[in-house]
């Protein structure tokens, strides 16, 4: 019993130091809010909208801030968008060197039919698309939709 708890501290104390560094080498501070917004990506393996990070944070929040915070991270490569739908854009975290400005993991993305949830499918990497200079290119959404893991267990 004593021993589990221990682990679970040691868990979380790596957490912190994880958050800490990650915070760090993309130059934001580190801020109470910024600190257990990422602790939640942490936690889930499916992407995260606003309205999830509201419902599941301690720290009471309006929307306003949350988007701030998201926007923020997704600028300086901590998140990226991993979904967009009519609820909203879901956010994942980004792999560990992700650039500021300019995501460089780019990857298709799973959303499932039946629990709706978003996956990175870090592993497969979206196909280069030839398209005329006529168009300069931002943004590309690779999506596949199924039944996920979770649904399919
Ligand atoms: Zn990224
Ligand atoms: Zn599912
Ligand atoms: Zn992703």
């Amino acid at each position: 019993m004593e021993n589990s708890i221990e682990i679970a501290s040691i868990q979380c104390m790596n957490k912190q130091k994880f958050i800490a560094d990650l915070l760090h080498a993309h130059g934001l501070r580190r801020t109470p809010i910024r600190t257990e917004m990422l602790t939640l990506f942490l936690k889930h393996d499916t992407a995260l909208a606003a309205s999830d990070i509201i419902a599941k944070m301690k720290l009471r929040l309006d929307r306003v801030t949350v988007y701030r915070a998201l926007n923020s991270f997704e600028e300086h490569g901590i998140l990226h968008r991993a979904s967009e739908d009519e609820r909203g854009i879901k956010y994942a975290l980004c792999g560990q060197h992700c650039p500021d400005e300019l995501h460089t993991d780019q990857h298709a993305h799973f959303i499932c039919d039946r629990c709706h949830q978003t996956y990175c499918l870090e592993d497969v990497k979206v196909p280069e698309v030839a398209v005329s200079n006529e168009f300069s290119v931002d943004r590309t959404n690779y999506t596949l939709s199924g039944i996920c893991r979770v649904c399919n267990a």
